[in-house]
Formats: C-alpha cells, structure tokens, sequence
C-alpha cells in the first residue's frame, strides 16, 4: 500500500497546505494510509484533529513523516535541510522553481528523490485540474487589488455624496493571463477604470468581456506563436509598449503588474522613469517581483514609497488566503495523485511513473539522480559554475 505522508511547510511565510481534511477524506476512500505532521495545517485555518477525523495519523516530525512514506505531499520547494531527510526513491509532490532556488533542487537530486513539478503540468485541457499555477495565480491577481485598495488613500469607486463627487480611480494592470483577469475582474467590481495591457494581443476579447479598456500595442512581426505563453518581448516592442501606456500609468492611481515569461526573468515594464511620470501617492502592486519585477524598483518582501509612489512587493500573495489557496491547491494535487496512482489494475495502489504520459513526462523534473527537465538543468548547471 502507498503511504502519503502531508508535511508541514518549513519555509518562512509559507501558510498554505498541500491537503486538507476534505483530499485526505479522499486519499483514505481509495485506500492510501495518509500521514500529516502536526501542525501542518494550522496556518491554514485546520487542525490536527480535523485530518485525523478524515483518517490521518498525525506525525510529529519531518523526518520520522518521510521515513513512513512513499509519496511527500508539500508546497513550497524542498529546503536543502528536507531533502537530506527524505528517502532515496520517495517521490516529492511540490513545487520545485529550480531557477529561483538551485541550491534547493541540487539537493533533491542528490537525494535520490523524485520531484513533480506542480509548475511543470502542462496547460491543456486534460491536466487544468491539476493546474497549480492557474489556481494560485487566480488568488493573487485577487489579493493584488485589494490590496492596493487599502493601501492607495482614495476610494476605489466613483462616489456622488452631499459632501460632493468622488472620482473613480484608475487601475492599469500589465499582463492578462490568469492573475491579470482575476485583477481585472476584482477592480470592476469594486468599481474602478480598469486599462490592461498585454504581449499577446488575443486577450484583449477577454479584457473587453470584463469591462475593462485594452491597451493596444503594435505586435512583432511574427508574433503569433502556437503556444499558450508569451515570448520574450523585442526592444522595439518594448519602446512601442512605454508609448502606448505611458498617457494610462500617468494618470493611474494603481498600476498591477503581472507579466511573466515561462524560463526567463520577468520583463521590466514600469521602469523608473516611468514611475517618476505616475501620481503622487499612486499605488504599484509588482507581482512579478520574486521573478526580478515588472517595475525595477520594487522590493521582494516590502512596501516601499519611491518618488511618491508605494510600490508594493509582497511575496507569496496566495499564502495571504491561506484556506482557499490550500483547498484549491490541495486539490491540484490530489488530482497529480489520481493520476500518478491510475485506478485500473492496480489494486496495490502503485505509483506509476510512465514517462511516455503527456502530464508525467513534462512534469517529473528530477527523477533517480537525473535531471528531466532542460531549464532545471540549465539552472542547475548556472549555479554549479
Ligand atoms: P504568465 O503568468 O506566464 O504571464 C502573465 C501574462 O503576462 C501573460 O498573459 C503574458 O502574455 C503576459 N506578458 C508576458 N510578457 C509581457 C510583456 N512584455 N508585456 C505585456 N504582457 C506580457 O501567464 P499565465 O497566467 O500563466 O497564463 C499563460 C497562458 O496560459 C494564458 O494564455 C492563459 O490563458 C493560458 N492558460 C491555459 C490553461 C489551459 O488551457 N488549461 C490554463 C491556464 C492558463
């Protein structure tokens, strides 16, 4: 039988939990022992003993966790100190972000663990449901409005009060994937202008559909691209974006940005001396910023204020809605689980690593002392240079 084991996130700030009472409720039906540290979903709003109602034993540490199990549910990367503690040929379930962490991912190599990558599932149709950074990203481009709701000094809605007319305010938001729409939506909702800008001009259909204005700029020539994700953009593109947003941020209360090319740092698209041309006491929320920023001077971890404009760089902003992101999250890997554990002829409930399987193939990044994965390894070899 395959033992599970749901660790307790040891990075810091890291509130989310990779199963809730409700996957474990599951695991169990179809026959997995499930073990879960103490404390693993406290900062999720869930208790010891809500898992072991669904059916847990609860463990009290990391180690003594992993030297039950086959499969470690989690997360965040493994630390360098979690890896040395796993066993060799277990199969660690988390994200793995090599390029931001290689130190991390060297370590779960020499361990000999395996690592699915949740930022590796592929985006089609048949893996959405494991799809962690559609489900994470949709929080984030939530969180990021109200967040720069509370932290602009104006109302976000336009206002007709006896006291006299408040205007609305005016958000630009740079990049319309999964985070930007939800951005989009949250910002309607509150009653907010909403300007949204993007690489991929077929988005602009979905921005209209949430009312909000999009911002056009002339693509490159040969821009179309089968793939779902954005390219790298040209200088001249570049100079052809800060024309066609430069009236837009100028005049915005809030400017959010989450543009992100899949493997490559994160553009700079409100670089300094764009910010000096914004409003005093405008609001920038970068969520890029783990990945170097869309806006060159915002602070991973901080908010900071730079020539009058706070500029907002909270990492992490999922794990700001710990219980949902948790239910969703957990889910995804539930899902990661079903299919790693196929139903048919399997009555021992063995994983399956089939390699040849779209979802399988794309996201095992590390598997028996080898690198799968090309940009991991290309990470991993940066930071051994
Ligand atoms: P992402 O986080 O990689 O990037 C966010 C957005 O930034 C993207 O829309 C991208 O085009 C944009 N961007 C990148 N560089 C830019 C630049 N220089 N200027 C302006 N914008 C720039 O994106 P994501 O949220 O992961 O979504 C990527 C794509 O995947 C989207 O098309 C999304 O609809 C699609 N998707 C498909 C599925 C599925 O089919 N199952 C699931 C989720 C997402």
């Amino acid at each position: 039988m395959t033992t599970l084991f749901v660790a307790k996130e040891s990075r810091d700030g890291e509130t989310r939990c990779a199963a809730t009472p409700e996957t474990v409720g599951r695991y169990i039906k179809r026959g997995f022992k499930v073990l879960v540290q103490t404390g693993a979903g406290e900062a999720a709003s869930y208790r010891d003993s809500d898992f072991s109602d669904s059916g847990a034993e609860i463990i009290s540490d990391f180690a003594s966790g992993c030297s039950q199990s086959d499969v470690v549910l989690k997360v965040a990367r493994a630390t360098v100190e979690e890896a040395g503690l796993m066993k060799k040929g277990s199969l660690l379930v988390s994200f793995l972000q090599a390029a931001q962490d290689p130190g991390s991912a060297k370590a779960v190599l020499d361990a000999g663990v395996s690592n699915f990558a949740m930022e590796l599932v592929p985006r089609t149709t048949l893996a959405q449901k494991m799809d962690a950074l559609s489900s994470q990203a949709n929080i984030a481009g939530y969180k990021a409005v109200l967040i720069a709701a509370c932290e602009l000094g104006r109302y976000f809605p336009l206002l007709m009060t006896a006291a006299g007319t408040v205007k609305p305010a005016r958000v630009v938001i740079f990049g319309v994937g999964v985070a930007g729409l939800q951005a989009i939506a949250t910002a309607k909702r509150l009653g907010a202008i909403v300007e949204a800008t993007d690489i991929r001009p077929e988005v602009k259909e979905q921005v209209e559909s949430l009312g909000g204005k999009f911002i056009e700029v002339k693509p490159d020539d040969g821009g179309e691209d089968a793939s779902v994700y954005a390219k790298e953009a040209s200088d001249d593109y570049k100079k052809r974006q800060a024309a066609a947003v430069g009236a837009s941020v100028a005049q915005a209360d809030v400017v959010i940005t989450t543009a992100q090319v899949p493997g490559a740092k994160a553009p700079v698209l409100v670089p300094e001396a764009m910010v000096k041309t914004m409003k005093f006491g405008a609001v920038i929320v970068d969520l890029a910023v783990e990945q170097g920023g869309n806006c060159d001077i915002s602070e991973a971890g901080k908010i900071v204020v730079k020539h009058g404009v706070k500029l907002v760089g909270t990492t992490n902003l999922p794990g700001t809605v710990a219980v949902h992101a948790s239910q969703l999250y957990a889910r995804n890997v539930q899902h990661v689980v079903d299919h790693l554990v196929p139903t048919k002829e399997n009555d021992n409930l063995e994983i399956r690593l089939d390699f040849e399987d779209e979802i399988i193939g794309a996201s095992i990044a590390i598997h028996g002392g080898e690198v799968r994965h090309q940009p991991t390894a290309t990470a991993l070899q940066l930071a051994t240079a």
